[in-house]
């Protein structure tokens, strides 16, 4: 096994999972399939790219969205830092400025000299495969619900779903 953990997929998911084990100090290899390649509801190259609504919900402490974003803050969120900087008005919601929400992350992560960003699509049939990963070090699959086919085909085949 290398000395570095890799991580498939540069949403929202990725980027701070590849934030935070770089803060441990441990270097990340973070493939991201666009701008190369697109999933249908994905339009911007940045990294973090919020699909569909800019709130991430309730602020207040008095409920479970609330409590579970003050508990990320307490953690050194890297996403909940940057949505409460890039915050538009939304009354008890925490609602961003999408792009400029993406944007920040995004420099944030290509500025981390621990984090290679490699913009290369993942799976069944493609230079680079999910196996191949996985022999190489511990791998994070966070490609989220519309995983391209080729990685949903190979991570299928993988676990004999299929
Ligand atoms: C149409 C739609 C609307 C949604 N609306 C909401 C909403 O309003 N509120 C809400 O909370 N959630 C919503 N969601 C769920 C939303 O996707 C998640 O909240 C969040 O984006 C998931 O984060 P993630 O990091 O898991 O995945 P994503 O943010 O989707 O990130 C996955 C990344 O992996 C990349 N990728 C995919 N396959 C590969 C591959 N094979 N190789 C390399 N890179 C790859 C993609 O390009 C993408 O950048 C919606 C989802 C969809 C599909």
């Amino acid at each position: 096994m290398k000395e570095y953990i890799t991580i498939i997929g540069g949403g929202l998911a990725g980027t701070e999972a590849a934030y935070q084990i770089a803060k441990a100090g441990i270097p990340v290899k973070l493939y991201e399939m666009k701008p190369k390649k697109y999933t249908p509801a994905h339009h911007s190259s940045e990294l973090a790219e919020v699909v569909c609504s800019n709130s991430f919900k309730s602020n207040l402490l008095t409920n479970a969205c609330g409590l579970l974003k003050e508990e990320l803050r307490k953690l050194d969120s890297l996403l909940i830092r940057i949505a409460d900087e890039t915050k538009v008005p939304a009354g008890q919601a925490l609602a961003v400025d999408r792009e400029e929400f993406s944007q920040r992350v995004t420099e944030e992560i290509k500025n981390n000299p621990l984090i290679e960003i490699v913009s290369e699509e993942v799976g069944k049939g493609l230079p680079t495969t999910l196996s191949d990963l996985i022999k190489e070090s511990i791998t994070i699959v966070a490609t989220g619900p519309l995983t391209s086919d080729p990685l949903a085909e190979e991570i299928a085949e993988l676990t004999r779903a299929k």
